[in-house]
């Protein structure tokens, strides 16, 4: 392998070829630290042209490439195995904002652009990019569309696939595919784009995307409210659809035992409401009204909600240093649960119409199974995803309690399968959840997917081993 990593270091650069330890460790470790790959060396090429060279000198040297981004994924896509044979390719390089076409409302970002910096590109034209997760800070435009990436603004803007128009892409054979189209409307065969989105890097690499962006909202209110149940939020959700209507760009919900979790890890967050509840639901309603309209439009919601009894207790955000406070005590809910120790986690989504029933049943299961279990639910109620987390039972360790994970894992796949769900709602499927796919498409879908890949990447070189 020497003389490929000669030709490597020729075409990117000596500085961009790193082999030591040192070096690669970070890139070779899953961000939560549960497995460490050993990669043959990480490449970090410079532009599209570099990467489809390195591509190329792979197809030479049959040598695996593992795409990667910001490397926040959550379920092992972005590192190799532990063979080192496989190069992992950083796009993290390739991090320029090419253009914003204002009057088409779209931007064109490099693959390695940190979406943060997307977003503040949009914000720069007075624009909006609304893409939002927890990592936006360090995960890349291009990991998000390879992951199809969701967050907090699904429910009004749709997941990473609904936002992209178009993708510039280095197939397996190192050539490059100018599809950056800027078209809503393109009715031209084969959608080669949505093929890409969500492919988590087994079919080619994408270096470039062309995104929608839209208007900056004016006003935006949030609210925590104090629920009794889940079929009482899924009720408050299609009341809050019919008051709001496209103004609720938010709907969140979270179990008593998240939040709990979050103030005792975070003390110095302030508590919102005197009494705790069994749930509670943060929703957001954004628009192009004033700030009084928009208050007034959620107060008038609030006030549906407690006359139906839907909701036992609320409090409005009065100013935007407690609408952020809102935001960050959902989002620090996996850091609380990272304190609190290990859990056996799941990403999952259903009909919004079958959760209350899921909920209650797949809990009842779990107790049955394992006594006094904690469940920690939360997660994009409006979009029907929730993060569906078990943890130990009080006094015992969760490195004993993950013992039970497979079994864990059985009783709620099984359960997502009864209710026709989906058991990787945002985060792909990587080597984490590969058996899980298996189980839950039909030969039939296996097949087809199969057959995708065979024929764009025959000698499965692009991230082998993950998704199929
Ligand atoms: C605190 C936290 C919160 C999160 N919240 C959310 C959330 O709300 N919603 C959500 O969907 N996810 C969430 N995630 C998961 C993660 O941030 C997303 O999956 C993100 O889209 C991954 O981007 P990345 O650049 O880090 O990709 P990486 O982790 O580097 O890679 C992810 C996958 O994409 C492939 N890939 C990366 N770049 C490319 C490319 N240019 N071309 C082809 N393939 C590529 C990799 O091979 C890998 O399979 C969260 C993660 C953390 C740590």
């Amino acid at each position: 392998m020497n003389d490929f990593l000669q030709r490597c270091r020729q075409q990117i650069g000596n500085q961009y070829v790193l082999t030591e330890e040192v070096d690669t460790l970070v890139y070779e470790r899953d961000q939560r630290q549960r497995a460490t790959g050993k990669a043959l060396a990480v490449l970090k090429p410079g532009d599209t042209e570099e990467v489809a060279a390195i591509v190329r000198l792979c197809q030479q040297f049959r040598v695996p490439i593992v795409p990667q981004g910001g490397n926040t994924g959550l379920v092992l896509g972005s590192i190799p195995d532990d063979s080192g044979t496989a190069i992992i390719l950083s796009l993290t390089r390739l991090n320029r904002i090419r253009e914003v076409d204002c009057d088409n409302h779209t931007i064109t970002a490099e693959a390695g652009c940190l979406l943060a910096s997307v977003q503040n590109a949009a914000i720069q034209h007075a624009l909006l990019f609304p893409l939002s997760l927890a990592s936006e800070g360090s995960c890349t435009i291009g990991g998000n569309l390879a992951t199809n990436a969701g967050g907090t603004a699904v429910l009004r803007y749709g997941n990473a696939r609904e936002l992209c128009l178009g993708l510039e892409v280095v197939t397996p054979q190192g050539e490059i595919w100018h599809g950056l189209r800027a078209l809503r409307k393109d009715n031209t065969g084969y959608d080669l784009r949505d093929l890409y989105i969500g492919a988590e890097g087994t079919l080619g690499i994408i270096t470039a995307a062309t995104l929608k962006l839209f208007p900056q909202v004016r006003s935006t209110s949030a609210a925590w409210l104090a629920l009794e149940s889940m079929s009482q939020a899924i009720a408050l959700l299609t009341l809050s659809k019919q008051v709001a209507h496209a103004t609720l760009s938010g709907f969140e919900i979270m179990n008593e035992l998240s939040i709990r979790w979050v103030h005792q890890h975070f003390p110095h967050y302030q508590q919102i409401l005197s009494q705790p509840a069994p749930y509670y639901v943060l929703i957001e309603l954004s628009g192009s009204a004033t700030q009084e309209d928009n208050d007034e439009q959620l107060s008038k919601l609030i006030a549906l909600a407690l006359e139906n009894n839907l909701v036992s207790d609320a409090a409005i955000a009065t100013s935007l240093a407690q609408h952020q406070h809102f935001w960050t005590l959902r989002e620090s809910i996996s850091a609380a649960q990272a304190k609190q120790g290990k859990n056996i986690k799941h990403d999952i989504s259903l009909p919004i119409s079958q959760l209350a029933k899921f909920v209650a049943s797949t809990d009842a299961l779990l107790q049955n199974y394992a006594p006094n279990c904690q469940m920690v639910t939360f997660g994009h109620v409006g979009d029907g995803n929730l993060h569906y987390n078990v943890a130990a039972p009080e006094g015992i360790a969760p490195e004993i309690f993950l013992h039970q994970q497979d079994a864990i894992n059985r009783i709620v796949h099984d359960q997502v399968q009864l209710f026709h769900g989906s058991i990787s709602a945002e985060h792909g499927i990587g080597t984490l959840k590969k058996e899980e796919l298996r189980r839950s498409k039909s030969a039939v879908e296996l097949s087809i997917m199969n057959s995708i890949k065979r024929s764009l990447d025959p000698d499965n070189l692009m991230n082998p081993g993950k998704i199929l």
